[in-house]
């Protein structure tokens, strides 16, 4: 599982690599210039019609986020492993998880880990995160209407953003893959998404990339279809920030402490 060290600074990269360099200006002229003289009205229905001088940081909406993509940083973590955990425990491991990974030991010797239930564990936790994120997809696809309506997002609908954006996760899987390369000259051979493809026999890169795909377009599907554009700023600025806060708290400094 160590593909995924960077991933959620990468997940936050992503965000912005993909919209940036203007949203990113955009944002910080509004964070720190003038404020519109009028307060915005709300708009109710289409928002195509909405004044694009509206498109404004939210500091309000913004620190609630920031402090969300923490907690879905660590949630997102967790519940990975829980993934790797659930099939350990199910073929008959001992099996516990700390901050970052999941480890699994055999304790019947005529009940050994094998390769083929070192793969469904392996698989365990990909499949956690992306059943994660398709089931959010599937809720926000249900209540499409409500969002389209929407001015600003309930908390409700909020959460259903988040659990869509279980996706990312695999999409910042094939940034730290792709980065690794160019930091160290080869691609690691580690990550669930590279032992996953090896295991099957496919292309090593095929379960990585194609993932990152859907993730991405998740990405590019809620931002300018689920998003408010009034909320859109901020919701960028916030994943950026959240994401290298949540992966720099839990990963790197506070983690190894809460669960070694
Ligand atoms: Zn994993």
């Amino acid at each position: 599982m160590s593909a995924f060290g960077g991933w959620t600074l990468w997940r936050a990269c992503v965000f912005y690599l993909n919209f940036t360099v203007d949203i990113g200006a955009f944002s910080i002229r509004r964070l720190f210039g003038k404020r519109p003289a009028q307060a915005p009205k709300p708009l109710a229905g289409s928002l195509r019609t909405e004044n694009p001088t509206e498109r404004n940081m939210d500091k309000r909406l913004f620190i609630k986020l920031f402090l969300s993509f923490i907690a879905a940083t660590i949630i997102g973590t967790l519940s990975h492993e829980f993934g790797h955990y659930i099939v350990a425990k199910y073929q008959g491991y001992d099996a516990s998880i700390n901050y970052r990974a999941t480890f699994a030991s055999s304790p019947d010797p005529n009940n050994p880990i094998v390769p083929n239930s070192s793969i469904a564990m392996t698989l365990g936790g990909p499949i956690q995160t992306m059943l994660t994120g398709t089931i959010g997809l599937i809720l926000l696809f249900f209540y499409r209407k409500n969002f389209y309506q929407a001015a600003k997002l309930s908390l409700g609908q909020w959460l259903i953003i988040f659990l869509s954006l279980f996706w990312l996760r695999q999409t910042a899987n094939f940034c730290t893959w792709l980065g690794g390369y160019f930091l160290n000259g080869n691609f690691s051979s580690h990550g669930d998404e590279i032992r996953i493809a090896n295991y099957f026999d496919f292309p090593t890169w095929t379960v990585i990339s194609i993932t990152a795909i859907i993730g991405a377009f998740v990405l590019a599907i809620i931002t300018f279809k689920f998003i408010p554009s009034r909320q859109r700023t901020t919701f960028l600025t916030a994943g950026l920030f959240g994401g290298i806060a949540g992966f720099y708290f839990w990963l790197i400094q506070f983690g190894k402490y809460i669960m070694p």
